[in-house]
């Protein structure tokens, strides 16, 4: 993608909407970590269901060292409360209309882990076993064991995944182990939080002074995966810096059919409030073990970005499977074909925050610009520009090497710069001059530098 003569988004191929890559057994090493960001990737998930600390470290370092030049970040995604079948020393083939006990403690026979869950189901309630291949109903509540009868039949295996589409189960977010990883992405420094399985604002609040206290300033990403993450959506949103639609998980306990409906009402809300928004799980789950994706998997990911999601995710696409580089190949080609009928130029009503963004973009359609340059302490404004869906690329420029990294989730903004900290605008804007931004750009910036929230100005630089 990199061209030594152009930068690389002058070209108009360059993809709008970033690319997420898990990181797993298939791609852990110095050359398939340079091939994913020379294929586009533009922000590495690590996920901590899996590794030790010394693995993820090493990982965590690895990037670090081979994304020095393009704005590269990293995404601790931490496992919370996933439930999952305990104690099955081997697997075992549930027949449909077969009976079926969970005991409340391990000891006595297959639980699931966190068992305490059980208190709050009741007989008629629904139990997901693998993705919900295997569908249980409660037929009885005993003191020992609960009892279900099988609607389906299907292989249970121990660590198999449950899901327990009733809702509101009331089982903090943030489990221990949650507690002592976010500790340990705090101090690796880590750009995004993924939380998986909230249920309330509170989640939210809880995992982000965790990382404050930890001194990290790291942007959370809500996982909306739970029927009460949708049932709480608005106020878990704005309680975060991002959220992802987790499809995987969210077909499970809602229903598959509910989950393409869903989705497209998260990224309306998510769009409209300046919550970058990742669509996640499965986009290309043939290509593990194909080296060609199928019609369909294509088509989902150019929906996605019509949609207006800010990122499309890969999971074992890229951690497990065999054509990682050619599934990110994919996935950059079909963004950047759908940008050819993207509906650009979003005339949202702005409100007195956001009119100079708004402006921003205006002036970038209407005048012959290169590029948006946002100046940006908190990547505020530059979330706004990417609001209104300027066509023209977005060109970040703040002192912040984090907020540099963080763009890289934003939709739209192509680079981020970071320059030597100016105390007053004429500095800045000398030193703005100094950069290889081809002029004449659209710049936004405020008369007080390194205030936030004081963009105050639209101009057009020539
Ligand atoms: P996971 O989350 O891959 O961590 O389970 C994503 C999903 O459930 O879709
Ligand atoms: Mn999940």
């Amino acid at each position: 993608m990199e061209n030594e003569e152009v930068l690389f988004w002058q070209s108009v191929r360059y993809p709008k909407v970033k690319i997420i890559a898990t990181i797993g057994p298939a791609t852990n090493n110095e050359s398939s970590v340079r091939e994913l960001i020379n294929a586009g990737v533009n922000i590495f998930r690590l996920n901590f269901s899996y590794g030790t600390y010394d693995e993820h470290k090493q990982t965590i370092e690895l990037i670090r060292k081979l994304s020095r030049d393009r704005p590269i970040a990293i995404m601790q995604d931490i496992c919370g409360p996933k439930i999952r079948i305990t104690n099955l020393p081997k697997p075992v083939t549930v027949e449909q209309n077969s009976s079926f006990k969970i005991y409340r403690d391990e000891v006595n026979g297959l639980s699931i882990s966190h068992s305490e869950i059980l208190n709050s189901l009741d007989v008629g309630d629904l139990i997901y076993v693998a993705d919900g291949r295997v569908k249980l109903k409660i037929t009885s509540i005993g003191d020992l064991y609960i009892e279900a009868k099988s609607l389906t039949s299907g292989v249970i295996k121990n660590g198999s995944g449950v899901n327990i589409p009733k809702g509101n189960l009331n089982i903090p977010a943030i489990t221990q182990k949650d507690e002592r990883d976010l500790e340990f992405g705090a101090k690796m420094g880590v750009d995004f939080v993924a939380v998986s399985f909230v249920e309330s604002a509170e989640d939210i609040k809880k995992a982000k002074s965790i990382l404050i206290k930890n001194g990290s300033d790291a942007w959370v990403v809500a996982k909306i995966e739970r029927k009460a993450a949708v049932d709480n959506f608005k106020e878990i949103a704005n309680e975060s810096d991002c959220v992802m639609v987790a499809r995987g998980d969210l077909g499970a306990e809602i229903g598959l059919s509910r989950v393409p409906i869903i989705k497209r009402r998260i990224i309306a809300f998510a769009n409209e409030h300046c919550k970058p928004v990742i669509v996640a799980t499965q986009m290309l789950t043939s290509m593990i073990n194909s080296s060609t994706p199928t019609r369909a998997e294509v088509s989902d990911i150019a929906n996605a970005v019509l949609t207006g999601a800010d990122c499309v995710m890969l999971s074992d696409e890229t951690a497990i499977g065999k054509f990682y580089k050619e599934a990110v190949d994919i996935l950059r080609d079909t963004i950047i074909e759908a940008q050819s009928i993207y509906s650009y130029y979003i005339d949202y009503s702005a409100d007195k925050n956001e009119i100079i963004a708004k402006c921003a973009v205006e002036v970038s359609k209407k005048t012959d610009t290169s590029c948006i340059v946002s100046a940006t302490e908190t990547a505020y404004t530059v979330k706004q520009i990417a609001k209104f869906k300027p066509q023209k690329p977005i060109i970040a420029v703040t002192f912040n090497e984090g907020v540099k990294r963080r763009l890289a989730i934003v939709w739209g903004v192509a680079d981020s710069i970071v320059l030597k900290r100016s105390d007053n605008a004429e500095d800045f804007i000398k030193s703005l001059d100094g950069t290889d931004i081809p002029k004449p750009f659209v710049l936004t910036m405020g008369s007080i530098i390194g205030k936030q929230g004081s963009t105050n100005m639209v101009r057009v630089f020539y």
